[in-house]
């Protein structure tokens, strides 16, 4: 009886995460599909501990272990979901993408001894435990490497001699050893050669994400959650249990999806991404002209930018990872709202890429209740940009960075992105001339249709409200 409550409980645990899921495609309901989706978990995990029963009809006996790993978990991720800033988000989202790809990793670890001497273990049951183990243990390595990376422990792009050649021979030595396993051709010191395969895998993922430079890491970012979700699936195939597999082939297929849309947002090719580093072909260049030329650029305030905004007809915000940082959402808003009650056109334009995380701006601006219709994606907004008066950059870099159309050798070369200088005025605020995330000078603050707005993007832009109040 209970093993069949045990399955009832797993399908109305996978039926809670398709729907979660779903809801998790749009601003508005995202926050409620995630619990959606936690409570699915919550059931699979009760469900499992209190109904699960062995062959021979034993529930589990280790319940203070589980319980004790559950209340460490339990605390420790709330307590930095509370504390964690939104700009750190993608830092925590690749280490908690790392933990997954760790316990699948174990999960391989843990069941090879019980299959590996048995005659009877069929050969895709072998292989589904190490590619588990080989899939978990990349994500792992890749995910912790992402995880120092963003958190600006590491430098951006590592790029170690023959890197190509490396990476490549340890996919080939990886992939050939785990079928060498799986078929059952390896028979002598066994456990060595599965720790050697892990030790391959573990040297792929840091080696694959290590060189990933210029402005390419979502792309990693995005292809290592599906990588966990896949090791996932591999575990809920193994053990027969359908909230696992239906789990883990949810969040492989969503990151695949994300990975292909990072890669067309990045002009990428993903075999790029796997075989070898990318975006690392150009020199770091400093703010003000790599050369040592100092370049000029033209100013502007609050207080004549008011003015200006206030007489357009159309105004496009273009919202980066400064307006993140500097928390100034809610009085974009404002400043929005007073626009548009004068009559001004004020739409946002969306890159794919801007900010940390995928979709991190969307998720940014809907906590400020800016409408939807109001973001428009990248391919969309393009065209508009010359028909608008001002573009107003608020803490974008990269993503408005002509060198990657104009200039071959620059590392965010073929990158599509927003081309704000097609417009009459293009205000960028940011603090100083500073590099973004690519580590690459931006030709757009020297044009001649451009001013620089400097100053926290929050300050400035309350100032900018006050400003507009008066006129
Ligand atoms: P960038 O990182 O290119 O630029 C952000 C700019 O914001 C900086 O130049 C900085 O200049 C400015 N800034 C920082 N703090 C403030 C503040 N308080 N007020 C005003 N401005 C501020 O950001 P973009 O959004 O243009 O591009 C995102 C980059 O991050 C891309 O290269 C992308 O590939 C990469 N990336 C994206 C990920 C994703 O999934 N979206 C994941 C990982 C990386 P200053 O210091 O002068 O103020």
């Amino acid at each position: 009886m209970g093993e069949y409550i045990l399955e009832i409980a797993y399908l109305i645990a996978s039926v809670l995460y398709i729907y979660g899921l779903k809801m998790m495609s749009g601003p508005k309901t995202a926050r409620n599909g995630n619990l959606w989706a936690a409570s699915g978990m919550f059931i699979a995990i009760i469900a499992t501990i209190f109904l699960y029963t062995d062959g021979s009809g034993n529930h589990l006996t280790n319940l203070p272990w589980i319980g004790g790993g559950i209340a460490i978990g339990t605390i420790l991720g709330y307590m930095m979901a509370k504390k964690v800033q939104m700009t750190d988000m993608p830092q925590m989202v690749s280490l908690f993408n790392g933990m997954g790809g760790a316990c699948a990793a174990i999960i391989g670890i843990i069941e090879f001894p019980h299959y590996v001497h048995d005659p009877n273990a069929s050969f895709l049951i072998l292989l589904t435990i190490f590619a588990g183990l080989v899939i978990g243990s990349t994500s792992f390595a890749g995910s912790m490497v992402a995880f120092l990376k963003l958190n600006g422990n590491l430098k951006k792009d590592i790029r170690l001699p023959f890197y190509n050649v490396l990476n490549t021979g340890l996919i080939i030595a990886a992939v050939g050893l785990t079928i060498c396993l799986a078929g059952g051709h390896i028979h002598s010191n066994i456990e060595l050669w599965v720790y050697i395969l892990l030790g391959l895998s573990l040297s792929y993922g840091v080696l694959f994400v290590l060189p990933i430079g210029g402005a390419d890491m979502p792309v990693v970012i995005s292809l290592l959650n599906s990588f966990t979700g896949m090791a996932a699936a591999f575990g809920g195939f193994l053990y027969g249990n359908m909230a696992m597999l239906t789990g883990g082939i949810l969040v492989g297929s969503a990151g695949t999806i994300l990975t292909v849309v990072m890669c067309k947002g990045m002009n990428r090719s993903l075999t790029a991404v796997i075989f070898g580093a990318f975006g690392t072909g150009g020199k770091d260049v400093v703010a003000g002209g790599g050369d040592g030329t100092q370049k000029s650029y033209k100013q502007t305030n609050p207080s004549d930018l008011a003015v200006l905004l206030n007489y357009s007809s159309k105004v496009i915000i273009v919202p980066g990872y400064g307006l993140a940082v500097a928390q100034a959402q809610h009085v974009v808003n404002e400043m929005e709202n007073l626009l548009t009650s004068r009559g001004v056109e004020v739409k946002y334009a969306i890159h794919p890429v801007a900010g940390r995380m995928p979709g991190h701006m969307n998720v940014l601006l809907a906590e400020s209740n800016v409408e939807y219709d109001k973001l428009v994606e990248m391919e969309d907004i393009n065209p508009e940009f010359a028909t608008c008066d001002v573009v107003l950059v608020l803490g974008a870099n990269d993503v408005v960075n002509p060198a990657a159309k104009e200039d071959p050798a620059s590392p965010i070369f073929g990158m599509p992105i927003l081309t704000v200088e097609d417009a009459a005025h293009t205000v960028i605020n940011k603090r100083s001339m500073n590099v973004g995330y690519a580590g690459i000078d931006n030709d757009l603050f020297y044009r001649d249709k451009s001013s620089m707005l400097f100053g926290d993007a929050k300050k400035v832009l309350t100032e900018l409200v006050s400003e507009l109040k008066g006129l």
